[in-house]
């Protein structure tokens, strides 16, 4: 789907398959940006990875004009069909120094951060050539480019990506999005990414891999300013759970009691997810 003149979106599904059977569907979202090269923005799972060249030729174009892929942060699910679209096409890798050793080495981030099934469903690993940081940028020809916002948080290496001509700010998995699985490592520095995104002048579209909407206009800063309020919230739920459990609290507990009130699943309590309320854990209230 065209979101903005040269700014396509697809949502792709997928799942993570739990132990003992249980499947939590998810989806991803990748982005084909034309100018007169192609840039593909996150390449989702492999398996979903051939809807993103679909998607390309059915731009009339092929899948040799895809010269670069951006990788917003290093996740498997925004890194997985980077090998399936390294044997079509030879794009050049991009992505944040701080994410790229995740992204050449998927053992490194199986041991780091396991997600069932993670490996079955990750293509590569790729080279990442392209060092992208806080004000990189990619030049798509046309007049068509993309700028980098360094917006760390969900990882330390996630990037948001600016495409001026459009007024296209795609913020990859930094925005929380209120009633889903919170995932960040750094209560801090994503409140601080969120700050930085709204002050991205010209941003008329924002498009954050958590929501299945494009934010146009003065809903993208409502939307931002909707996620600050559920980091906050949850920090409110975790020094509830922490006066009323004492301060061997672990991960875990915070998250479960907060996922009661937030009406989450509490299967859905997960490695990754853990790893938020360690890091809300690991600071001071909000207040
Ligand atoms: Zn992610």
């Amino acid at each position: 789907m065209r979101v903005t003149p040269h700014v396509h979106c697809l949502w792709l599904e997928f799942e993570i398959a739990l132990p003992g059977g249980r499947r939590i569907p998810r989806f991803v979202t990748s982005y084909v940006i034309e100018g007169e090269r192609l840039a593909v923005v996150d390449t989702s799972v492999a398996p979903a990875a051939p809807r993103i060249l679909a998607c390309i030729e059915s731009l009339g174009r092929k899948a040799g004009d895809l010269a670069h892929v951006i990788n917003t942060h290093c996740h498997f699910d925004h890194i997985g069909g980077n090998g399936v679209l390294a044997e079509r096409a030879e794009p050049r890798f991009h992505a944040h120094p701080l994410d790229r050793p995740w992204i050449e080495d998927l053992g490194l981030q199986e041991k780091g951060r396991p997600v069932p099934g993670m490996r079955g469903i990750c293509s590569g690993p790729v080279k990442v050539e392209g060092a992208l940081e806080e004000g990189g940028e990619v030049d798509l020809g046309g007049g068509v480019r993309v700028q980098a916002l360094h917006t760390p948080g969900h990882s330390p290496g996630s990037l948001s990506l600016f495409v001026p001509g459009d007024g296209a700010l795609i913020c990859g998995d930094v925005l929380p999005e209120p009633g889903t699985l919170p995932i960040y490592e750094d209560v801090h520095a994503t409140l601080a990414s969120l700050e930085k995104l709204r002050a991205v002048a010209g941003a008329e579209a924002l498009l954050s891999a958590m929501s299945r909407k494009v934010w146009r206009g003065k809903e993208a800063g409502e939307h931002i300013d909707a996620g600050e309020g559920y980091v906050r919230r949850i920090d409110r739920l975790v020094r509830r759970a922490r006066e009323e459990k004492g301060p061997g609290l672990t991960p875990e507990e915070a998250g479960r009691s907060a996922f009661a009130a937030l009406g989450l699943p509490p299967e859905a309590m997960i490695g990754i997810v853990a790893r938020t309320f360690a890091a809300h854990l690991a600071v001071e209230p909000l207040g």
